[in-house]
């Protein structure tokens, strides 16, 4: 467990959260949505524009090779991270969305076969499946949840078959933090012969991860949620599904041979990544590995527990909470995300009372509209930990609510 120096010392190495909000000190707690950048990545920033930038594998020029290098050298470093067994497994897209994107448009999807989600999935992990049943005349099929929000397998035994061609499923829930049984998910659904994407947006620095003990098809993330930029993130796939994929876009980069008559493709991972990559993304994202690398995921993992555990004792507290997901849980299969309503206040009033006193929360449907629905509300407060947040913040976090609350039932 860190000692309040050491998070202090951590807490030094972002700058954004010296700033204030409304003359208040800004309490960030809505790192679900994204996290903020430590100074290493903010720096790596600048040095790619003064000392790197140029385009990468077409130039056989000093900068291009050095860029080429650094951008390989990240791909390496999220495969160590992730466990994958090749970097030609990792394909850099914009972020988790366009990873789901590139995998639902790619996969071969006839009428009448199924694709699986849940009631617990991001929009992200919805559109995509509903847009390619929608198109190819394939049925999509939600696995239920119950009123604590534990997905339901007995179900999904029930749903699964040998028409199932894809099972999409999120690892970790962004309103209720839970994280899902993904590993029997992926071994029923080999059974069938259906193949699996896990949506990892929530995961990476928070949980380790060993994509080939998960044995999980695809695994799908974003850098921004990992301390790393916007816009840059991975779709991982084994290399032997990758290949039987069709091309996601089509241009530069992604090409072995082309003419007129016939165009022949890459190898992977080229084969998906068509265009000049967001190489600034990538180079930066490195430095973003280093700095979860340094604390170590382990500790990263613990302490967010402590802090979990302490807001859910402290709201818990709080007359006419409604905590959504917390029943009687075993708090070591979570995140550090809490999703609640108070009395019966809107969200967006409490979150603009709390804004006023510097707590940057999350508020609406979260971009889970179907979990919204399930709980029959229209939206929800979210409160989202990372490594620099601390107890007392909390605390100031519950005064918030208690003002909130007393200004509001007026
Ligand atoms: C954030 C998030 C997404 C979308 O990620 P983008 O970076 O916006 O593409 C998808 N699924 C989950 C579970 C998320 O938390």
């Amino acid at each position: 467990m860190f000692s309040q120096k050491t998070i202090q010392e951590i807490r030094n190495q972002f700058p954004i959260l010296k700033k204030t909000v409304y003359s208040n000190p800004l309490v960030y707690i809505d790192n679900a949505a994204t996290t903020q950048k430590p100074l290493q990545v903010i720096h790596a920033c600048e040095n790619y524009y003064s000392t790197i930038n140029s385009n990468v594998h077409r130039g056989l020029h000093f900068l291009s090779q050095k860029a080429t290098f650094h951008v390989e050298d990240v791909r390496k470093k999220i495969q160590n991270f992730i466990h994958a067994k090749h970097s030609s497994e990792i394909i850099f897209t914009k972020g988790t969305t366009e990873s789901i994107n590139l995998v639902a448009s790619s996969i071969k999807i006839k009428k009448g076969d199924e694709i699986i989600i849940s009631y617990l999935e991001h929009h992200s992990n919805i559109v995509p499946w509903q847009i390619v049943c929608k198109k190819k005349g394939a049925l999509l099929k939600i696995i239920p949840i119950d009123q604590d929000g534990v997905l339901q397998l007995k179900d999904f035994e029930l749903l699964i078959s040998e028409k199932t061609k894809l099972v999409a499923i999120t690892h970790v829930s962004n309103v209720l933090g839970i994280v899902n049984p993904v590993k029997n998910i992926i071994d029923k659904s080999h059974e069938y012969g259906a193949l699996v994407l896990i949506d990892g947006a929530q995961v990476p620095s928070n949980l380790s991860l060993n994509v080939q003990d998960l044995n999980t098809d695809f695994y799908v993330f974003s850098a921004h949620k990992m301390y790393g930029p916007t816009g840059i993130g991975i779709l991982y796939g084994k290399e032997k599904i990758l290949d039987s994929l069709s091309p996601y876009q089509a241009g530069g980069e992604m090409i072995k041979n082309v003419s007129f008559e016939k165009t022949t493709y890459s190898d992977l991972p080229f084969k998906f990544e068509a265009g000049t990559p967001n190489i600034e993304g990538i180079i930066v994202w490195g430095s973003a590995i280093d700095f979860v690398e340094k604390i170590g995921v382990e500790n990263i993992q613990s302490y967010k527990e402590k802090l979990l555990m302490y807001a859910i004792q402290r709201l818990s507290t709080i007359d006419g909470i409604q905590l959504y997901g917390c029943g009687g849980r075993d708090y070591k299969n979570r995140l550090s995300i809490i999703s609640f309503n108070l009395s019966k206040l809107h969200c967006f009033d409490i979150g603009s009372v709390l804004d006023r006193l510097g707590i940057a929360v999350r508020t609406g449907h979260l971009c889970a509209q179907p979990l919204m629905n399930f709980f029959n509300v229209a939206g929800m407060v979210r409160v989202s930990f990372s490594i620099y947040n601390t107890f007392k913040e909390i605390d100031y976090l519950l005064e918030g609510l208690l003002k909130a609350r007393k200004f509001l039932l007026k």
